[in-house]
């Protein structure tokens, strides 16, 4: 990847470069997807601007994607995708900011954005038949004080955050924060999750039992009797995987973000997720991956309630 790239360098050279990639046979109507539509030309219009002749509708190759009315130039963005999708551990919104010459307020919103193109991922459950699904829970960081919501009184929450992982062996995982790991919640993150006829790997503990009956199998490693791996039916029961995909998570997030608010945790284990499940072990390399994050970056956009989330994290 060459970052000296026009569309890495020149607005119009990415809006171009992003019209190519996502009207591959040519632009069409964003709200009601005709192909019958007429580019705006002139000075009363900004340059990528057309309009539909069926539905009257204006839009741009950026409308209803996690771009659409940003002020940040298109080949910033580009540019922040690249640098996100190729760096292993992360890239902060510091480091964003310095990089690209954009106030830290702006790389934060940019950076978020990216993140839930990430998420908007419409891959299927997990597993399947023959398939082993390793489940765990994690917890990270302390619990954000949420007076708020807190109805008797209590503030100053001392529990942790806790992180609830699904991580197919060979394949993709999906991670999750969930308030406290009950028998419940946990539950609910599993069964939404996994193809029933998956196999499930998990640690011994109590959270897994029930769950583990709705499935075509359940084996599990007794870590406390020091147990790690165990060879049963010709596979191996263990859960080395989703420890391995949690130890890369906590690195990134202590040595990349350092702080996040638990608001914004959800985003950041997407951005692990995305990652992980388009790795090189996988054949996937940093062009692609920037690549899927655009395709990804379509008809989704969300705005920040500035008032009630940290802008910090
Ligand atoms: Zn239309």
């Amino acid at each position: 990847m060459n970052l000296t790239d026009p569309r890495f360098q020149d607005a119009e050279k990415a809006r171009e470069w992003l019209e190519a990639q996502r009207w591959p046979d040519g632009p069409y109507c964003t709200h009601c997807g005709s192909y019958s539509v007429t580019q705006l030309q002139g000075r009363a219009h900004r340059p990528g601007v057309y309009q539909c002749n069926d539905c009257r509708e204006q839009f741009t190759v950026t409308t209803g994607s996690v771009m659409e009315r940003s002020r940040i130039p298109l080949n910033k963005w580009l540019l922040a995708m690249h640098l996100m999708a190729s760096s292993k551990k992360g890239y902060s919104a510091h480091q964003l900011h310095r990089t690209l010459g954009i106030t830290y307020q702006s790389a934060w919103f940019l950076a978020h954005r990216i993140r839930e193109a990430m998420g908007n991922d419409q891959s299927g459950p997990l597993g399947g038949e023959g398939k082993i699904v390793e489940a765990d829970e994690t917890y990270f960081g302390d619990k954000d004080r949420v007076t708020k919501r807190t109805k008797r009184g209590k503030s100053g929450l001392a529990s942790k955050r806790a992180v609830v992982s699904l991580v197919e062996r060979g394949g993709r995982a999906k991670t999750f924060h969930v308030e406290r790991a009950t028998k419940e919640s946990v539950r609910e993150v599993i069964v939404r999750n996994v193809s029933r006829k998956s196999k499930l790997h998990t640690d011994e503990s109590r959270l897994y039992i029930d769950t583990g009956k709705e499935f075509a199998g359940h084996e599990s490693v007794r870590h406390t009797a020091g147990e790690y791996v165990r060879y049963e039916d010709g596979h191996v029961v263990h859960t080395n995987t989703v420890e391995g995909f949690f130890s890369v998570f906590k690195r990134g997030m202590k040595g990349v973000y350092q702080h996040c608010s638990e608001a914004h945790l959800h985003r950041y284990l997407a951005e692990f997720d995305f990652r992980y499940n388009n790795r090189s072990g996988l054949g996937v390399e940093d062009t692609e991956r920037a690549a899927k994050i655009i395709a990804q970056a379509g008809g989704k956009r969300l705005t920040y309630r500035r008032t009630d989330e940290a802008q910090d994290a």
